[in-house]
């Protein structure tokens, strides 16, 4: 029994780097959650390794002041210091993020139960009898209202109260129930799949799967099938999704499948009910997980399969420190407890097809063909919606309308002087949102009213460009139609969308959030408008998220017996993304986008880290920035990009440094030392920096 304990503080502070030495009490092992003295303040640490000896003197070498209940699975002490390895972080913060929702506690609540002994001395009451003889007869309960008339039995001997813990029920919320029943017979293409998913499951060292199957063909049922066939080994499963708002249904489906076994960790969820199902998990009561990316930390110990549904999705990268890209630590998790991990979309990224083996899905379970795409050339067309649009939306009973733009009009400038308006804190238009009649920053939050004057040059006459979801939603009113607007900017996606199914007839419009996975069979018509607003950002994934983002609206039409069309409004009618999204060509697209990247040596044939630094004036910022570059030094195989300038942002200059590098854990440490030297300058004080491994 080793007796010295190594302790890392959860704190957030970079400087503070642990493990430091306590003694260790009896039943403390690696995993452990301990209270512990540290300089003048107590804080709550986790046990990440023990030693036979410690480096302090023996007077230095103190106990912990406490042991918490809730310890971690050992297996997650050891991912949290591979992830703050791999991306540039620190022990404490990763640790943070696989540890159990701080501050919530169990809710207790009073239970009375009869002893058994016979009253002496004073009779009872008549009330003090019935008392009595319900709780002899039907067993313990909890204290309802007479906590006062129980205690005065309790001083007697005769009950016995005692503190329990009550369980806070999380409500699954019921999209798409209908379909609970017996599970369907697999389609040929689904009983092939599952057979190919069973065969890795029963091997010792399974290799992970990328599921391609086309929308509506039946993917959550080969998960649903091989997490059934996964608890029947008696291992557990954690089911990844992207957005739990916008993706209610398959926690319904599986809540329908296996019930109490589910447990649900997101951020909607109250701190009390997040420790409950994560109690649940930990001592073995549920036995699947699903949630958005942080569920990769669920406590589940025999980890047997890991579902990365939606896997091209981008919610699956974490923006905080650390910078973690859940599908990537699914990947690693999913290695170590020699699980399955079985990711799947529609839209695989070309980053996992290069990697994975792939399992294909190839047609929709009702054997209906995908629905004919139109790409609607938009060159010589001046409004929003093109006229065959038009005509298509007012014969259509129900329809999706994709535009990836919030707000009213995306720029408002003067019409006599040109003067624009501008974020007072980031390099970037502001965007009209008539609504609440307020000018706002969609990068740092700002918010001023609609001007009524131009400040430059005092004209009345403001023009505004361009349309977002706020404007298409007034113009699809205007059709005759019901519209339902989901956008970021609507406070309740999953009520939105429930109304939207039980509408009989109606438009739904707004950002990627009305393409993700919903399954609504009454859908005849798909829009996208503006397909190539996503081709337009500076960025190697432009062409797949366009390709993505078609596709995907593209499966929300036509799912049921009626069938349906999708029509595509774009500048750039040849774009290959967008041509190769018409025909519904998964890996025509991949195959030409796989054979891009290689020629310019982009993902997955290299692994990029991002450098940002940020400091209030430009001068301190290029100084950082070229002192980070000099500390890179030559990194073999590597070529670093920059430092070049970025728009600034919430009142900070930025600039960055991209390396692309061959070998990933080299350039990775190149890059945490290059940036720790720089920070550790004090003639900068003002520049902050971050480090971005795989970025989006
Ligand atoms: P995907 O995730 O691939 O888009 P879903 O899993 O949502 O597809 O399946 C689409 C619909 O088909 C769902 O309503 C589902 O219940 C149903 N379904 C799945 N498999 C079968 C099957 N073998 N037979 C009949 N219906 C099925
Ligand atoms: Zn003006
Ligand atoms: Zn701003």
């Amino acid at each position: 029994m080793p007796p010295v304990a190594k302790v890392e503080p959860i704190t957030t502070a970079r400087a503070l780097r642990g493990p430091f030495d306590y003694l260790r009490p009896d039943g403390v092992d690696i995993g452990s959650v301990l209270v512990v003295p540290f300089g003048h303040r107590d804080v709550v640490g986790v046990v990440v390794g023990l030693a036979d000896r410690s480096e302090l003197p023996d007077d230095r070498l103190v106990a912990p002041r406490r042991v918490l209940d809730h310890d971690l699975p050992p297996e997650l002490v050891a991912l949290a210091g591979w992830m703050a390895d791999e991306y540039c972080s620190t022990p404490a913060r990763a640790l943070a993020l696989v540890s159990p929702p701080p501050g919530a506690r169990a809710k207790l609540s009073w239970w009375a139960r009869a002893t058994g002994q016979e009253p002496t001395g004073r009779p009872l009451s008549e009330r003090q009898r019935a008392l009595l003889d319900g709780l002899a007869t039907e067993g313990p309960r909890p204290v309802a209202g007479d906590l006062a008339a129980l205690r005065r039995l309790e001083a007697r001997g005769i009950v016995a109260l005692e503190r329990r813990a009550v369980r806070r029920h999380v409500l699954h919320e019921a999209v798409g129930a209908r379909r609970a029943g017996p599970p369907p017979t697999l389609t040929a293409d689904q009983a092939a799949a599952l057979a190919a998913v069973e065969a890795q499951l029963s091997g010792p060292t399974p290799e992970p799967l990328l599921l391609h199957g086309v929308t509506g063909s039946g993917k959550t049922e080969i998960y649903l099938r091989a997490a059934a066939s996964t608890l029947q080994r008696g291992r557990g499963v954690i089911v990844l999704v992207p957005e739990i708002g916008l993706t209610p249904q398959i926690v319904s489906r599986f809540a329908d499948r296996f019930g109490d076994t589910i447990a649900v960790l997101h951020s909607k969820l109250s701190a009390g009910e997040r420790h409950d199902e994560w109690t649940r998990l930990r001592r073995r009561e549920a036995r699947v997980c699903i949630g958005p990316r942080s569920a990769v930390f669920a406590p589940i110990e025999d980890l047997g399969l890991i579902v990365l549904d939606e896997e091209h999705d981008a919610s699956y990268k974490h923006e905080g420190d650390p910078r973690y890209d859940a599908r990537h630590v699914a990947a690693r998790r999913a290695e170590r407890a020699a699980a399955l991990l079985l990711a799947g979309s529609a839209t695989p990224r070309p980053e996992s097809v290069h990697a994975l083996r792939r399992v294909h899905l190839r047609t929709r379970v009702d054997s209906q063909p995908l629905p004919p795409v139109q790409i609607v050339d938009m060159r010589e067309c001046a409004g929003a919606l093109h006229p065959d649009t038009s005509h298509a939306l007012v014969d259509a009973r129900k329809a999706i309308v994709l535009l990836n733009r919030r707000g009213w009009s995306n720029f408002v400038d003067c019409r006599s002087c040109g003067h624009a308006w501008m974020c007072p804190d980031c390099d970037v238009a502001l965007v009209l949102h008539r609504a609440d009649n307020r000018l706002a920053c969609h990068h740092c939050g700002h918010r001023e009213r609609v001007p009524e004057r131009c400040g430059t040059c005092g004209s009345m006459s403001v023009a505004r460009h361009g349309a977002g979801t706020e404007r298409l939603e007034h113009d699809l009113a205007g059709l005759g139609h019901e519209v339902f607007r989901l956008d970021a900017d609507v406070a309740d996606p999953g009520a939105l969308l429930r109304r939207f199914e039980a509408a009989p007839r109606g438009i739904l419009v707004g950002t990627q959030m009305v393409a993700k996975g919903h399954d609504f069979p009454d859908v005849t018509l798909g829009v996208v408008v503006d397909a190539d607003g996503t081709l337009r950002f500076p960025d190697f994934r432009a062409e797949e998220r366009t390709f993505a983002l078609v596709a995907q609206l593209a499966g929300r039409a036509g799912r049921g017996p009626g069938g349906g069309r999708v029509l595509v409004q774009t500048l750039s009618p040849d774009a290959p993304s967008i041509v190769a999204a018409a025909h519904h060509d998964a890996d025509g697209f991949l195959h030409g986008e796989l054979a891009r990247r290689e020629a310019l040596r982009y993902p997955p044939y290299s692994h990029l880290i991002r450098i940002v630094c940020t400091a209030p004036e430009r001068d301190a910022v290029g100084a950082a920035a070229q002192a980070v570059r000099a500390g890179l030094g030559e990194i073999a195989g590597a070529q670093v990009l920059g430092p070049a300038p970025l728009f600034k942002l919430r009142g900070r200059e930025r600039a960055q440094l991209v390396i692309k590098a061959g070998e990933r854990a080299a350039a990775v440490r190149a890059a945490g030392a290059a940036v720790s030297a720089a920070a550790t300058d004090r003639s900068r004080r003002d520049v902050t920096y971050s480090v971005d491994v795989d970025p989006q």
